[in-house]
């Protein structure tokens, strides 16, 4: 290949004006202050996805790891409700923004910048890129072990955006619901990280099983297994089976984070173990 011809940025080619790779503007290097970046992705909405990102961030963060959790749903923005953050903003010094702390973690959500938190974001691709760009480069994060990222249902701009701006390690975590439909649609996510040749991390099945909140017995209530069976079949570790726990539904209430309040539950080991798996791979 000419170099006229070459878009790639190698070593070989000499100083050519036509080589894309000289003429493009430089990604910055978030490598530097972001290890690992794990971008929590689910088919469609409702599985328990921003549930499994704040648990698992702080899960995380329980092990001694140093983790933020950016909320990149852009247009639903639930982690400052889920942490109770509704009052707080993220401050500036005019070059960098700081994230909140909550519960170990450093927090960043649109949801934090918004005047009033039912304002509406109408924003198209190109701003939401921006956005999320800025998020992830000119926030103060300090050196983090791991930056959890939750990102909107779907395998759309969002997630796509945030694996094109990290330049450092990225994987996903995917999280699906036992029925058959909802792992229908992690098949998209699933492709979606193949075709951006993004490491899986692996499949957490959600609300699979309810713990009765008297004796703590599991009871399944819709069939089990389908993130197990989803894993197999696309040959991606299956993480865990997190039951549908009403105590998670009430520390969202109160403001707190489960795995934090209740780490010593058996559904808080069960986010203790995943954490471990992640650590591990
Ligand atoms: P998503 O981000 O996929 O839209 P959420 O995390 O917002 O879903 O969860 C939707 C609702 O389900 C929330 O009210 C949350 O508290 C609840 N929820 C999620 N997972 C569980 C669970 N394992 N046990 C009990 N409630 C859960």
């Amino acid at each position: 290949m000419s170099n006229s011809e070459c878009s790639h940025n190698c070593s070989s080619c000499s100083s050519s004006a036509n080589c894309k790779s000289k003429n493009e503007p430089q990604k910055p290097d978030n490598s530097k202050f972001l290890k690992h970046t794990l971008v929590v992705m689910s088919g469609k909405g409702g599985v328990g996805k921003s549930t499994i990102s704040v648990n698992l961030a702080v899960s995380l963060a329980l092990k001694g790891k140093r983790v933020g959790l950016l909320d990149v749903d852009i247009h639903g923005p639930s982690i400052p409700t889920m942490l109770h953050l509704q009052n707080e903003r993220l401050m500036s010094n005019g070059e960098k923004l700081f994230p909140v702390e909550k519960a170990g973690i450093k927090v960043v959500s649109v949801g934090l910048l918004l005047e009033n938190p039912d304002d509406a974001i109408v924003w198209r691709g190109p701003l939401k890129i921006g956005a999320i760009n800025q998020f992830i480069n000119d926030v103060d994060w300090g050196e983090l072990d791991y930056l959890v990222v939750d990102a909107p249902p779907g395998t759309g701009d969002e997630p796509l955006s945030v694996f094109q701006t990290i330049t450092g390690k990225s994987s996903a975590v995917i999280v699906t619901t036992p029925q058959e439909v909802s792992a229908a649609d992690v098949r998209k996510s699933l492709n979606f990280c193949k075709l951006l040749n993004v490491k899986v991390e692996g499949i957490i099945e959600n609300m699979s099983g309810f713990v009765c909140p008297c004796c703590k017995t599991i009871t399944p209530i819709f069939n089990t297994g389908g993130g197990e069976k989803m894993a197999k079949e696309f040959n991606v570790q299956f993480l865990g089976k997190i039951p549908i726990e009403p105590a998670i539904g009430q520390s969202c209430d109160k403001g707190e984070v489960f795995a934090f309040t209740n780490c010593e539950s058996e559904t808080g080991k069960i986010f203790s173990s995943i954490a471990d798996k992640i650590l591990e791979s």
